[in-house]
């Protein structure tokens, strides 16, 4: 297998990997601490070193399993990048939930440090955007964070450019950590925001991005082409939202035309979906999800098919 490329993560210094893996959906839920562990040391002896989490991911088990895991293994914490998300909170309580107020942001790194048990993350993220809470006490917050050793980068998630642009502004002007990273959803059916929206904030700022769902949830496997499979993430209940997306019939008719694409190349659906987002130069990492090791296996395989996957990108970007 081909090396892993790396990636610097916006205006900083850090190399990250291509691609890189996520518990989304599938740490605690899907996955046991076994096969949490098997994922995480394929994908480290892969060359992926980036390891994306959430506070809100199984409500705080994902957090605890991904340490848990990296431990077990015997792997050092300076190993990998780690990584968190903070706005849904885990308490159903006023000022925690649905925020990135200074109270809530205070505590919540505090939770995931104490559920990781390690002293830092290497990027905290804002995941979602705020309009409540004003982006100097944000930005205050997120910068607090990292003074305190708790975070060494901050970043955000599915924020407008606008809020960005503002926060990175009100940053520079007071000697405060800038943000340096965005995560987005970008794959072949979602391509709006990281190609048109964030433009000139790569220009302005380096933005780096780590994106996610580079499969949209797996329809771009070609798993659902024919309905949905038992035990597929469109099938579970809780994420009714996801088979919306995936009955939606332009998506599907994506679908169908990164299908007719892959028969005619001999490369998957699955690898060219995923090398088609590396192939943006914008992207810092991918981050890929699996819901077992098999998946994983396969879906880092696109390492090697990258150069055929870039000359079929002008017939990829007609999707
Ligand atoms: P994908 O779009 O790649 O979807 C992954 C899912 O697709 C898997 O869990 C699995 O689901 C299915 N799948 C993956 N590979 C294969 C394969 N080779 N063959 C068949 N099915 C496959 O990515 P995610 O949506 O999981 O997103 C990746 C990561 O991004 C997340 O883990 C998370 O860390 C991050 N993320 C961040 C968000 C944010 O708001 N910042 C939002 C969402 C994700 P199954 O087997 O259950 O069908």
């Amino acid at each position: 297998m081909e090396t892993m490329p790396h990636r610097q993560l916006g205006n900083s210094g850090l190399s990250v990997s291509l691609f890189s893996f996520g518990s989304w959906v599938t740490f605690g839920k899907q996955m046991d601490i076994g096969s949490v562990k098997e994922c995480l040391k394929y994908a480290f002896d892969h060359g992926v070193n980036f390891f994306d989490n959430a506070e809100v991911y199984a409500q705080g088990v994902s957090e605890e399993l991904m340490m848990q895991g990296f431990r077990e293994l015997g792997l050092h914490r300076n190993d990998i990048i780690l990584t968190t998300k903070f706005f849904w909170g885990i308490e159903n309580r006023i000022n925690f939930k649905n925020t990135l107020n200074r109270k809530y942001l205070m505590q919540a790194i505090d939770g995931s440090l104490k559920r990781m048990k390690t002293d830092f993350v290497d990027v905290a993220y804002c995941h979602r955007y705020d309009p409540n809470t004003p982006i100097h006490e944000i930005v205050f917050a997120m910068d607090q964070m990292i003074r305190d050793g708790k975070a060494l980068y901050w970043g955000t998630s599915e924020w407008p450019a606008i809020a960005i642009d503002m926060a990175y502004d009100f940053a520079v002007e007071n000697g405060l950590h800038r943000p340096i990273v965005e995560q987005p959803q970008y794959n072949l059916i979602h391509r709006d925001k990281v190609e048109k929206e964030f433009k000139p904030l790569y220009e302005k700022m380096n933005l780096g991005l780590t994106t996610w769902s580079p499969l949209a949830s797996g329809l771009l496997t070609g798993k659902y082409l024919n309905g949905i499979p038992e035990g597929s993430r469109a099938s579970m209940k809780s994420m009714s939202y996801v088979k919306e997306e995936i009955e939606n019939q332009e998506n599907q008719k994506k679908a169908e035309k990164l299908s007719a694409i892959s028969k005619k190349s001999g490369i998957s659906m699955t690898h060219l979906a995923l090398g088609w987002v590396a192939l943006n130069p914008n992207v810092s990492t991918v981050i890929l999800g699996a819901s077992r090791l098999e998946q994983l296996k396969e879906n880092l395989e696109v390492v090697s098919k990258m150069k055929m996957i870039t000359e079929l990108k002008k017939e990829l970007d007609q999707i």
